[in-house]
């Protein structure tokens, strides 16, 4: 399917209308703020490029590619509302990035490098390709480019990136080129966008003569076959190991693994370049490590990247709760799973998306838009906060490029079918064959699970209204203009409502939203015995602040749980109460909230491994066992086995979390 473009989605009212507010008025200011102050101005690094400077340089090497990304969320929102004053502020950053291209003739862009080992570029003469972050930082330049083309239509950042982007056509790919794939993925994909924007707008295409899209195409694939060849690697380590999930040809992956961030990133890609050449392998290659990493490897807020130590993938099944889970991994997940469901046009992409994205990306920001998480484990002791900035500032730039593009993810079409994917109050045009059609879609989601969509077609015509009907939604009714439709069919997780719909015709979806408790699959160690609450997509959390000191809840075997609307609690939230088996009341709010009053700690019970810390690598033994080491007074020990039971499996058929039936 295709979807409709961020642009052409308003959120003008609602949940995400209040959010997207405070990030707009808010959260983007202070953080180009922060990159200007924090630590020195990281957007001198290019004024002293242009300068002809050499020596100091602010931050760490991928901070061009941090600044790229926040330009990129900054265009995004000025797209959909046109702001003067962050128009001329994108225009002014511009052009002191221009300015330090502008003196290299080959149009080659690196701040890190060009001030302190400007003959190591692209990592030659004994340079570190890896650690320069040159292709990283290309490619973050890359999307901000076309994002900020899509919103001014401005020439001015594009210019820079085409022709970056036509350097390195030429000095990297196939022999006799460079053998050089992106230690840090992002290019990938980015590049895959700067061939469609060639490939999609004529006029702007006769304005670049010397353009050959095809190029980019080309460079995005030969990364993507690339990873694991080390034959002939020039100019960067040999092999960037699983890290950089170039441990073998990634076709041949079968495992979500190494560094989370950089993972989510690569499949992006890796469907990107599916999506455009249509090859099968690339197809079956993403799905093979989505369903690795969704059925084993993904805490039921939808964060990965279990391992605090590189901030890593863990073996299948180890999700500890004090789990590192990075907020980039979070975002790196939601755009995967975007294109996972534009793809293969299935429903449980955009469950996976959402859960990521209330749970595991959303808290990662403070409510009131100024500070940040990095790691969102499920357990705190109290120790952890967000921090107003941070010496490797990755997050903040992320989550803006997320939230910010948020239109974008609501709707797709496919000919006649119309996909709802999100229920975030909106309105769009969806560009149909034909005529265009006009939806307005009206909900309290995520409090409530009633949508009200208002389809307004130009003339009677048949559509097939595809309804998402998420993994969490037990039951549903749907009625169009007030009748009630009987047996609507599910289709890949939709429900689908196909039929002639006229001018102002009023389609409701009803969904039962109860609270729920969720059990994880057996072979999770960490969750044995316990349960997660949740409501509608909400995953949610007990705080001190909310209950006794060092929370430690038993639940009866039949809580009754109940739920009411607090205006006045955290901007206003659903919260959750109920009695302990002990008698005592607790009560909790969603996750995405907590950490935002003092004393700030959502509280748990200690994990079976309390006092020992895991080792970095799970050791897979066989099929069916596994070994963890674990450290015990200083020491690593390596004898805490795992064994896997498939006898205790019965009933779960591969799934990694289930509503406990009350
Ligand atoms: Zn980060």
């Amino acid at each position: 399917m295709k979807a409709v473009g961020h642009t052409q989605v308003a959120i003008e009212s609602g949940f995400w209308a209040r959010r997207l507010a405070t990030i707009r008025d808010v959260t983007l200011w202070d953080v180009f703020r922060k990159f200007e102050l924090a630590r020195g101005d990281a957007f001198a690094n290019f004024d002293r490029v242009a300068a002809g400077e050499h020596g100091a340089h602010v931050g760490f090497p991928f901070f061009d590619g941090l600044l790229y990304e926040t330009i990129r969320g900054a265009s995004d929102l000025l797209a959909v509302s046109h702001d003067e004053r962050l128009d001329r502020q994108l225009d002014g950053y511009i052009e002191r990035i221009a300015r330090a291209q502008a003196v290299d003739p080959d149009g080659y862009l690196n701040t890190f490098t060009t001030l302190l080992c400007p003959d190591k570029r692209w990592g030659e003469n004994g340079g570190n390709l890896r650690w320069q972050h040159e292709v990283y930082n290309a490619g973050c330049l890359v999307e901000a480019a076309v994002h900020h083309y899509q919103a001014t239509r401005k020439r001015n950042l594009l210019d820079v990136a085409v022709r970056l982007a036509d350097h390195m056509c030429g000095y990297m790919g196939p022999s006799p080129r460079k053998n050089i794939v992106p230690a840090h993925p992002l290019p990938e994909e980015a590049f895959v966008k700067l061939y469609r924007l060639f490939r999609d707008t004529p006029d702007l295409r006769k304005q670049y003569p010397q353009v050959a899209e095809r190029r980019y195409l080309e460079l995005a694939r030969f990364w993507i076959d690339n990873r694991g060849n080390h034959t002939g690697r020039a100019n960067c380590l040999p092999n960037l190991l699983e890290s950089s999930q170039d441990h073998e040809p990634l076709l041949k992956q079968r495992e979500a693994a190494g560094h989370s961030v950089k993972a989510g990133l690569l499949y992006t890609g890796l469907v990107a370049v599916a999506q455009e050449t249509g090859r099968r392998k690339y197809y079956r290659a993403a799905m093979r490590i989505w369903e690795n990493a969704v059925s084993r490897k993904m805490h039921v807020t939808g964060g990965v990247g279990a391992m605090h130590q590189e901030e890593a993938y863990g073996p299948d099944y180890f999700l500890p709760d004090d789990a590192y889970l990075e907020t980039c991994a979070g975002v790196a997940m939601a755009f995967w799973n975007h294109r996972m469901g534009l793809a293969f046009g299935e429903a449980r992409f955009a469950d996976i998306f959402e859960r990521v994205l209330y749970n595991n990306v959303l808290g990662g920001l403070s409510l009131d838009g100024t500070r940040f998480f990095y790691q969102n484990p499920l357990v705190s002791k109290g120790d952890l906060h967000r921090w107003d900035w941070h010496v490797c500032p990755c997050c903040p730039p992320m989550i803006l490029k997320l939230l910010s593009g948020l239109g974008g993810y609501i709707y797709a079409h496919q000919r006649e079918a119309i996909f709802v994917n999100h229920y975030v109050e909106s309105t769009t045009t969806l560009p149909l064959e034909g005529d265009p059609l006009s939806v307005r879609q009206e909900t309290q989601y995520p409090w409530e699970g009633r949508v009200q969509l208002g389809l307004d077609p130009q003339r009677a015509r048949r559509i097939a209204l595809h309804l998402r009907i998420p993994d969490w939604c037990p039951g549903f009714t749907v009625s169009v203009n007030g009748a009630a439709v009987e047996d609507v069919p599910l289709r890949r997780g939709y429900a689908v409502i196909q039929r002639v719909f006229s001018p102002g015709d009023r389609v409701v979806l009803d969904m039962r939203m109860p609270v729920m408790l969720i059990e994880a699959n057996p072979y999770v160690e960490a969750a044995r015995g316990r349960v997660a609450i949740q409501r509608g997509p909400l995953v949610y959390c007990l705080e001190e602040v909310d209950n006794e000191p060092g929370v430690d809840i038993t639940l009866p075997e039949r809580p009754a749980l109940e739920h009411s609307y607090r205006p006045e609690l955290l901007g206003g939230i659903v919260e959750v109460r109920g009695k302990a088996l002990d008698g005592k009341d607790f009560r909790a709010v969603p996750y995405f909230t907590w950490g935002n009053r003092t004393p700030a700690s959502p509280c748990g019970q200690k994990g079976p491994l309390e006092g020992g810390q895991i080792h970095d690598k799970g050791i897979p033994l066989s099929r069916n066992q596994m070994r963890v080491w674990v450290r015990r007074d200083g020491d690593w020990d390596p004898s805490v086995w795992v064994w896997r039971r498939p006898d205790i499996l019965d009933g779960w058929d591969g799934l990694l979390y289930r509503p406990l039936a009350l």
